[in-house]
């Protein structure tokens, strides 16, 4: 059996190591939501998928240790390319954007010739590359937005949840490809409503990677980052269910010690996301890997989908 203390004293002095290892070669540690709380707890910076894009295009650190998933620290790579940018469990993967290829964007793409093609950042960098711009899901309605009325057709890849979400706030048509998150998809509207006959005037946030039909139950559809925001800014006596990854509940009680939130469902966990441990995170720093790099010709091609997304802004 674990002893605590030996576990707790292990812990700190990993801490320390990373401390001193940042120090030494001028890293920062970009941390996903749905990170352990391990992990957020060493993280400089926290956030979802566009606020970690825009610190590390921002960042003048040497060395970005992203503990999120290969997308998210290939799109860090994409930014920044002088900087040298490691994940700590080079299998944590995204099962979501595995569901699209180069190639089959490509097949699509020749059968709608004159549509403008959007890109949701969970996807791999050669389809970033084949896209005209890229969107998280805290910005997507403002990018399907931005397009021109004169186009007739729009493609938007991987997720049909996010597309059918988008298509309904935009009220544009969109061509979408089957893709999925299989952690939100297992957030079901019994288990919403559950939660909501549990604990009445609690209000429901949702991720937009949910199902229309969990969807359809919420009060706010927010990105990851957003939940954060929103709990911060509101309060809801009653407390809060949260429809996403339940790793975001360690930051949102860290942030509002006084607030309530109860998961949507405690199913819904990212085997991906929880690959990275803080162990995991020292030994990257200590013998540099996995380093995360595009080869060029995509980086170039990708870097202008994704810069043409951070023009566009925000969102929520
Ligand atoms: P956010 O960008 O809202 O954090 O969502 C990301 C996500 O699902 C990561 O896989
Ligand atoms: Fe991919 Fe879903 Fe995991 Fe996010 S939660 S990394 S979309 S599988």
């Amino acid at each position: 059996m674990d002893d605590p203390e030996f576990t707790k004293n292990t812990k700190d002095k990993n801490i320390r190591k990373i401390e001193k290892l940042k120090r030494e070669k001028n890293a920062i540690i970009l941390a996903h939501n749905y990170q352990l709380g391990e992990v957020q707890d060493i993280a400089d910076y926290l956030g979802d998928s566009l606020e970690l894009s825009q610190k590390a295009a921002k960042s003048d650190a040497d060395v970005i240790v992203f503990c999120g998933v290969h997308f998210m620290a290939e799109t860090a790579s994409i930014l920044c390319p002088e900087k040298t940018v490691l994940i700590p469990d080079v299998n944590a993967g995204c099962p979501m954007a595995d569901m699209i290829t180069r190639k089959g964007l490509q097949n699509l793409k020749k059968k709608h010739k004159n549509a403008v093609c959007v890109g949701y950042i969970n996807t791999p960098a050669d389809v970033k590359a084949d896209v005209d711009i890229c969107c998280t899901s805290a910005n997507a309605v403002e990018v399907v937005n931005s397009i021109s009325p004169d186009i007739s057709e729009i493609i938007f890849v991987p997720d049909k949840y996010l597309a059918d979400y988008v298509s309904k706030k935009t009220g544009k048509q969109i061509i979408a490809w089957d893709g999925f998150c299989p952690t939100h998809a297992d957030i079901l509207p019994e288990h919403i409503m559950q939660q909501k006959k549990k604990y009445p005037g609690a209000e429901v946030l949702i991720h937009p990677e949910c199902t229309p039909g969990a969807i359809s139950l919420a009060d706010k559809v927010l990105s990851t980052g957003g939940m954060c925001r929103y709990a911060k800014e509101c309060d809801v006596p009653e407390g809060m269910i949260i429809g996403t990854e339940t790793g975001i509940l360690h930051r949102l009680r860290k942030e509002n010690p006084k607030k309530i939130f109860y998961p949507a469902s405690e199913v819904a966990i990212c085997q991906n996301m929880k690959k990275i441990t803080l162990a995991k995170v020292l030994k990257a720093l200590e013998e540099m890997k996995y380093e995360v790099k595009v080869p060029e010709d995509i980086r170039i091609h990708a870097k202008g989908a994704v810069d043409r997304m951070l023009e566009v802004g925000r969102g929520t």
